[in-house]
């Protein structure tokens, strides 16, 4: 991987570059990049067979996660297109509930 101070190469294991540069949390990108892999994987599952219940939530919670460490990482990570899937996903399966809570709470007032 490449260092975003410097541009020099070092290798994925490195937690920090040799001109100080430490790689975000402490981990090394590589590290991170399994853990965004992780969160998307997950979200965009939960997204798919669990649709318009709890699996949105997951997808969207996972999505913001995801998107934090990438944006940590100075665009380092990849993900982007994984995190827009679970914010689309996760958002419309929110929303075919939320005019039901709305109602559900009207009727019972
Ligand atoms: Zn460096």
């Amino acid at each position: 991987m490449k260092c975003p101070k410097c541009q020099m190469i070092v290798p994925d294991s490195t937690a920090s570059c040799g001109c100080g540069y430490q790689f975000p949390n402490g981990e090394s990108l590589h590290e991170l990049q399994i853990r965004v892999d992780h969160l998307l994987r997950r979200g965009i599952l939960f997204s798919i067979v669990w649709l318009a219940g709890f699996g949105s939530l997951y997808a969207f919670v996972n999505g913001l996660r995801a998107r934090k460490i990438i944006k940590g990482s100075n665009g380092l990570l990849k993900g982007n297109f994984r995190v827009w899937w679970c914010f689309v996903m996760g958002g419309v399966g929110m929303l075919v509930w939320f005019p039901l809570f709305i109602v559900g709470i009207f009727n019972n007032l």
